[in-house]
């Protein structure tokens, strides 16, 4: 495949797009690979469909060696199998939505898991069918809330999906270690950096569930990790329980008079001075935390965190826990009088308290644990509140943020936080949707089970981003050769015609001779200096400059990533080429008939 970039459609830019956050954006912007067409969503010009394609490429192979096989479904789907397990109404916001001229409603596909399970059982009725591993490789909507950083949170984004379908437990096991096999080949040959963390499965439901998250500091997702090993989402993380403190013995609650003590700043001030042997930390209080629960069938309903006073809530925690409700602030003082603001405590909250508000607490507020918290009276508050003997809890939430030191739950070490990209996902849905949707096969015996089923997902033109930033240099983009758009920039420059000659002849050689793929800077009257720029910024893994060297027999072969240069005499241009392509360092030694069988691959689709 040959690129002129005299013709190409492509215009790379000087300036960086007003509305990039990110590096990746920016970069894939500015050398033409994508353009914005709406919020959200992006076009694919030819060099990016290019990486995309390859991108794709190994996700297939891969998904295609583990013995998966590919089907493709529409992405507009009809409300009724999402209306069946109940996510039409569980995907609030986040679906789109749209009614037929019959007045039907459809969704744009988030997500497939029904669609699948029906197909299954459409086709298939017996345990000798399985196990089976389907998967597609399709543009999924998802109406999110903040899209941001480019292809990284795409409204409309290129998801692989698969699903896999086990009659036991252990098959799914299996089903389920093939899957992650899978996600490492594919993230090993891509170049991307990953970190499997546990993750909660969540609002899908199901039992075990791992993310591939990339490490970035622009990343959305927090993860921690452990030295022993231990490694998580944020939202997994689980808190070391401290042990129980027996009642018998310990002093009374008594309540103070703490003026203008709102922050739990101000409370540890005024706590110090009451008391000063005691030593009290922001530690030592309990902080309550209001929040307003929406349901996604829209109805509403106040909840009172209880945590230690040295943690904020960590939003994204509560929100898996208490999803699919979402979590939004607490406004309504007003209705319930008997939140003080500032100086709310426990004595009134729970299920069968004055207040009837559910009251959930973090785990570290064990039973015999003695806290400094609000006496719900303005300006008050109690000290020695004993868990357990002067306030119950309706439940436990792992709702607290977790602080680097804290200990990792398995006991190895404590945690250091780190940000990162997702993926990819893998999860045992188990029977959810099979019993949902009603897909049942017969066993060995006759009888009719249930069948257990596993989703994965990679993002593909999220990939894309991931690996430009992670490769990016202060230069430009700068593409691992499996993804990369072509094999070869061969750059030609100069005013003597023999240049462009001894450049074409070269460039008809690798592409029609070796099957390569060639980006050919041709262009007539276009500076240098602007060439070698756009070469750096388009990233190609090898820069083959046919210029002034020419005249004393030699090109330059320059590593995109390393920046090393080498000349090497015009005779030996191709086998210097071909060497790098093939990624190691001796020359290639074939005679070179047009046409000949390569013992290697140069990029595919060429
Ligand atoms: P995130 O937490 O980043 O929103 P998710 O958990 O909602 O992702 P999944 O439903 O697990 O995503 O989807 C599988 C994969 O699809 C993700 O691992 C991610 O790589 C990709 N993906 C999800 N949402 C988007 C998006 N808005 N734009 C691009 N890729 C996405
Ligand atoms: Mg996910």
């Amino acid at each position: 495949m040959l690129l002129r970039m005299s013709s190409l459609f492509l215009r790379t830019l000087r300036d960086d797009p007003a509305d990039a956050e990110v590096p990746s954006h920016r970069l894939l912007v500015r050398a033409g690979y994508i353009r914005r067409a709406a919020p959200g969503g992006f076009t694919w010009l030819p060099l990016g469909y290019r990486v995309f394609r390859n991108v794709e490429r190994v996700v297939r192979e891969e998904m295609d060696r583990m013995g998966a096989q590919e089907v493709h479904f529409p992405a507009l789907l009809p409300r009724e199998p999402y209306e069946a397990t109940g996510r039409w109404t569980e995907y609030g916001d986040n679906v789109f939505r749209l009614t037929d001229r019959r007045g039907a409603d459809h969704l744009l596909g988030p997500t497939h898991e029904e669609m699948f399970t029906l197909l299954v059982k459409d086709l298939y009725s017996s345990y000798k069918d399985l196990p089976l591993s389907l998967y597609q490789i399709q543009t999924k909507y998802r109406d999110e809330a903040r899209p941001r950083a480019g292809l990284l949170r795409g409204r409309e984004f290129t998801m692989k999906d698969s699903y896999s379908f086990d009659v036991d437990d252990a098959g799914l096991d299996r089903s389920y270690a093939q899957h992650r096999e899978a996600y490492v080949r594919i993230f090993d040959r891509l170049g991307l950096d990953y970190v499997i963390v546990s993750a909660m499965s969540g609002a899908m439901g199901g039992s075990k569930s791992e993310e591939f998250l990339h490490p970035t500091p622009i990343g959305e997702d927090t993860f921690v990790r452990s030295p022993g090993g231990y490694a998580a989402n944020v939202e997994a993380v689980t808190t070391v329980v401290p042990d129980a403190v027996p009642l018998d013995g310990l002093p009374e609650a008594h309540v103070e008079d703490t003026p203008d003590t709102p922050t739990i700043e101000t409370l540890v001030a005024v706590a110090q001075q009451l008391f000063p042997d005691a030593g009290y930390t922001a530690r030592d209080t309990l902080k309550n935390v209001v929040v307003t629960l929406v349901r996604p069938d829209g109805t509403r309903e106040p909840l009172v965190v209880g945590l230690p006073g040295d943690r904020e809530v960590d939003a994204k925690r509560l929100e898996a826990q208490v999803a699919p409700a979402e979590v939004q602030p607490f406004t309504e003082f007003d209705q319930h009088p008997l939140l003080v603001k500032g100086y709310l405590g426990p004595q009134i909250l729970g299920s069968g308290s004055k207040t009837g508000i559910r009251y959930l607490v973090d785990p570290r507020v064990v039973e015999g644990t003695r806290w400094i918290t609000g006496a719900n009276e303005p300006g008050k508050h109690v000290f020695n509140l004993v868990a357990g003997r002067d306030f119950g809890w309706d439940g436990v939430i792992e709702a607290a943020e977790v602080l680097p030191g804290d200990p990792a739950p398995d006991g190895s070490g404590p945690l250091e936080l780190a940000r990162g990209v997702e993926i990819g996902h893998i999860f045992q849905l188990g029977r959810k949707y099979a019993e949902a949707l009603g897909l049942q096969v017969l066993d060995e015996s006759g009888r009719l089970v249930t069948v257990t089923m596993g989703s994965y997902g990679v993002g593909v033109s999220r990939a894309v981003a991931a690996i430009a930033e992670s490769t990016h240099d202060e230069l430009g983009l700068c593409w691992p050769r499996e993804v990369a758009p072509a094999d070869v920039h061969v750059v030609a420059t100069g005013k003597d015609p023999a240049i462009f000659t001894a450049a074409e002849e070269l460039v008809a050689e690798l592409v029609d001779g070796w099957g390569l793929t060639v980006l050919f800077d041709d262009r007539p009257k276009v500076s240098p200096g602007v060439k070698f720029k756009d070469a750096e910024l388009l990233g190609v893994p090898t820069i083959l400059t046919v210029g002034r060297g020419l005249a004393d027999g030699v090109v330059e072969l320059r590593d995109r990533a390393s920046g090393e240069r080498t000349d090497v005499p015009v005779s030996g241009a191709r086998d210097a080429v071909l060497a790098a392509v093939r990624g190691g360092s001796q020359p290639a030694t074939e005679t070179g008939a047009p046409g000949a069988e390569l013992a290697w691959s140069p990029t595919p689709g060429a």
